[in-house]
Formats: structure tokens, C-alpha cells, sequence
């Protein structure tokens, strides 16, 4: 029989026993405080460089080359190393003094983000104006690309082989590019009685880019003319090279802070940007660990992972394999496989952070929290788990004693009330070699939206906790 105690003495067993996640702010020196608002100003620079996934490689590389990582192909003995896949995948490597065969650390993130890419065949003319046709990638809501200033970045490989890097509508005075929507007055039976993925068709999500013919006035096609002059005075682009393309139309502009206080970043791409720039500057800062530790950046997670740069292909295992040549250690299947099989790795992706104008989507005990630092999910799936990586009781606790150990402040998410929705990570595809994985990153509103919303403390705490895992 518990026998009652006092109120003092009942609290204080309530403290012993119940789990309590804490805020950031509450578990930090003034310090500290400052460290989050300057990891929040670099976070914000990165996002504002970084707005599609070859311009997060070229941000990665230069970051990495100022910390003094060197080109894995090119001959040398450093022991910090990055290997390019193409240009829209990178891993990052730090050589530990245990061999290779004993596992690495990994800390996996996705370059990609949901945006709209030009079809290949996109300028054409209507009623005077000249529009690009696109193909929306990855989950996107439609109806939030519409009325909202846009720029174009990307590459155009010409005919003779020359590639032209394309960005526009970025800078102070340049020009932006809108999908526009239909005026509410005439919206009744088009728009308004529609379902949400009707309200906005994918066939009109077409890019005004302009509106001034050619002088000559007896041609057709006048002002998809103009335009073609102006590309090919600019970059000596035609017609013909916008097939081998990739341009990607995203909203302009860059991060922001958001609220009276600056507590929070706003901006386009937090995800998977928020995870990229988390291991980036955990492992970049990472001096002799134990363990070999990779910072592995891949593309298309949010097209299923498919395709040479997603986390499918076999660039991974490639990079490892390198890596044993560097560290002068003998490469033998046996080797490679147990160096896959042996590591631990975590699966750096955002989570849904639990909104009050939408708390009926969540589960409010499970669900991840803004300002309780980074959020670790166990599984993800849908309806019963289906296609999750469920990581181990034991690999949650061994993350649970580093963390304690690093003072990291973290809490438990998942996506959602049962069979609400749900969704997928590239956790399973680490887990293929055998090794453990979890995912784990920072919560954030507006997920997947034109301009997503994290907390600088949750940042501040997901590049403390890489950290710790890097150095475990
Ligand atoms: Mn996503
Ligand atoms: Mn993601």
C-alpha cells in the first residue's frame, strides 16, 4: 500500500517519476541564448543561398573547403573529405581513429524541397502574354503557389555543352514571376464549391513572365519571341536547350525572422534545409572522433528517393568504399558490409509541429512541439506502421544516455493521430545495410508550405544533438 505523503514530499515523487519535456529557453545559460540568435543568422543565410538542391551542394562545398574537407578524388592525406554525387547530392566524411569496419556515425539529410519545375517544353503564348508551363514536385497544397512573387533557379545545358546557371528574381531589382489566381467575384462555381486539390488545376499553375511583344508587328508569337531574344542575348540560351533543363520555380526572396521577439525563422525549403544545415555545421566543426562520421545529403526524398542523387542509389556505399582506400585499410566485402551493418545513423527530417488552430490532426501527448528542441520519432508509416523504419528500444536508449550526457533538450513526435495521415523519411533506406536508425529533427508549421516555420532554439538544439551523436 502507497501511503499518502505530503504536498511538498507528493511533488517531489512527481518530479522523480513523470516525464516532463522542457522548453529550450527554460534549459539554457544567457549564453546559450546568444549562441541560438547567431546559429539562427548563418541558419538564415543558408537558407537564402540554398534555395534548390544544387545551390545547397555549392553552400555545402564551401563551407565544407573553408573547414578544410578536400575533394575524395583528388590525391592528399586529409582525413576530412567530401565526395559529389552530380551536382545535386553530397556526402561530407570525417575519418575516425577506429577502423572502418567497426561502423560509422551518419547523419543523413534531403537536399530537395517541394517547388515547381518547368516543364520541358515550357514558353508558349496566350492572349498577349508570354508563361512557362510546369509540373509541380513533391507534395505541394496548389492553391499556396498562386499570388505570390516567384524566381526561376536552375541550369540550362546548351547545345555545345556550355551550362548556364540561371537565377532570377532574388535580388532587390529583380524582377519576380507570379501564377495568378482567380479574382473572388467570379470564383463561385470554379473555385469555390471545389475540392482542395481542384481549386487550383495543375495545368494552371503557369508562370506569367511577361508582356511585351516583338516590334515586329506581322509575326506570330510575338511576345514568346520577345522572350527567347532576351534569353539568348543574356545566356545564349534557345528554344531547344530548355530541354536539358532543370528549372525550378520557388518563392522569392529570402529567410526571415518571424515574431515581435525573433524567436522564429520563416522561410521556403526549412524542409529538409533546417536538417542539411544542422549536420553541416556539427560535422564541420567535429575534431578526431572515435568513429568515421558521414554527412550524407541526398535528393528526391520528396519524390520517393528514386533516381541516381536519391537515397536509392548505391552513391552511398561507393562513398564508403572510398573512404577505405583513404584510410589505408584493406577493402573486403566482409569489411564494407560490417562497416555498413555496425554504424548507426539518424535520419535528419523534420516533423510536424503540432499547430492550436489545427490540434485535431495530432495526438497531443505524441505529437512533436515548437521550442522543446529537437523531436526524435520513433517510426513514421501509415495505418499501422506500413513502410516505417521502427527503431530499437536499445537504439533509442543509447541515443537517451548521449543526449543526457551532451545536456541536449529533446522530445518525442510523431505525424499524426493514428490512420490520419502519415508519410516516409529515408530512414528505411539506411536500414537496408543493417544498421540502426531513427529519425529525428526539428518541428516545424506550415510544413511543405511556400514559407515554413521552425524555432531558432529547436536549430540550436538539432546542431548541438548531431553533434553529440558525431562525437558518441
Ligand atoms: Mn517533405
Ligand atoms: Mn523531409
Amino acid at each position: 500500500m502507497v501511503q499518502a505523503k505530503g504536498k511538498k514530499e507528493t511533488n517531489a515523487l512527481k518530479e522523480k517519476l513523470f516525464s516532463k519535456p522542457e522548453l529550450v529557453w527554460d534549459r539554457i545559460s544567457s549564453k546559450e541564448k546568444d549562441e541560438v540568435f547567431d546559429l539562427g543568422e548563418r541558419y538564415k543565410q543558408f537558407l537564402s543561398k540554398a534555395k534548390t538542391e544544387r545551390e545547397a551542394v555549392d553552400e555545402i562545398i564551401s563551407t565544407a573547403e573553408a573547414a578544410g574537407f578536400r575533394d575524395i578524388n583528388k590525391p592528399g592525406r586529409s582525413r576530412k573529405l567530401y565526395a559529389l554525387n552530380g551536382a545535386k547530392a553530397v556526402a561530407l566524411a570525417v575519418l575516425g581513429r577506429e577502423p572502418l569496419h567497426m561502423g560509422l556515425r551518419i547523419v543523413a539529410a534531403h537536399l530537395d524541397c517541394p517547388r515547381l519545375d518547368l516543364k520541358q517544353n515550357p514558353l508558349y503564348e496566350d492572349l498577349d502574354m508570354a508563361y512557362l508551363k510546369t509540373h509541380y514536385y513533391g507534395g505541394i497544397k496548389k492553391y499556396q503557389w498562386v499570388a505570390r512573387p516567384l524566381a526561376v533557379h536552375g541550369k540550362v545545358v546548351l547545345a555545345d555543352g556550355r551550362e548556364v546557371d540561371l537565377k532570377i528574381g532574388e535580388a532587390g531589382d529583380e524582377p519576380v514571376f507570379i501564377v495568378n489566381d482567380l479574382l473572388p467575384h467570379l470564383a463561385q462555381n470554379v473555385q469555390a464549391t471545389k475540392k482542395m486539390a481542384d481549386i487550383v488545376a495543375g495545368e494552371k499553375l503557369n508562370v506569367l513572365i511577361g508582356a511585351l511583344p516583338y516590334p515586329d508587328r506581322d509575326v506570330s508569337d510575338r511576345f514568346k519571341l520577345a522572350i527567347l531574344v532576351f534569353l539568348n542575348k543574356t545566356y545564349g540560351i534557345t528554344e531547344d536547350d530548355l530541354v536539358s533543363a532543370e528549372l525550378e520555380v520557388v518563392p522569392a526572396g529570402p529567410a526571415k525572422d518571424v515574431g515581435m521577439d525573433r524567436s522564429l525563422v520563416g522561410s521556403y525549403g526549412q524542409d529538409d534545409r533546417a536538417s542539411a544545415f544542422m549536420t553541416l555545421s556539427a560535422l564541420s566543426e567535429l575534431r578526431n572522433p572515435t568513429f568515421t562520421c558521414v554527412a550524407l545529403f541526398v535528393d528526391k526524398e520528396e519524390v520517393g528517393s528514386e533516381g541516381p542523387t536519391g537515397a536509392k542509389s548505391r552513391f552511398f556505399q561507393m562513398v564508403v568504399m572510398d573512404l577505405f582506400a583513404k584510410a589505408g585499410e584493406p577493402l573486403l566485402i566482409s569489411h564494407l558490409e560490417k562497416a555498413l551493418f555496425r554504424s548507426k545513423a539518424i535520419s535528419a527530417d523534420v516533423n510536424a509541429a503540432m499547430d492550436p488552430d489545427w490540434a485535431e490532426v495530432h495526438e497531443k501527448r505524441n505529437a512533436a512541439r515548437l521550442g522543446y528542441g529537437i523531436s526524435l520519432s520513433k517510426f513514421g508509416g501509415i495505418r499501422g506502421k506500413v513502410g516505417s523504419n521502427d527503431a530499437s528500444a536499445e537504439y533509442i536508449g543509447w541515443l537517451r544516455r548521449i543526449f543526457k550526457n551532451a545536456s541536449i533538450v529533446w522530445h518525442t513526435g510523431e505525424l499524426g493521430k493514428v490512420d490520419e495521415g502519415g508519410g516516409g523519411t529515408i530512414a528505411k533506406f539506411l536500414a537496408e545495410h543493417g544498421m540502426d536508425v531513427v529519425d529525428m529533427g526539428v518541428p516545424v508549421l506550415s510544413m511543405h508550405s511556400p514559407f515554413e516555420i521552425t524555432h531558432k532554439g529547436d536549430i540550436y538544439m538539432g546542431y548541438r544533438a548531431f553533434k553529440a551523436f558525431f562525437s558518441a
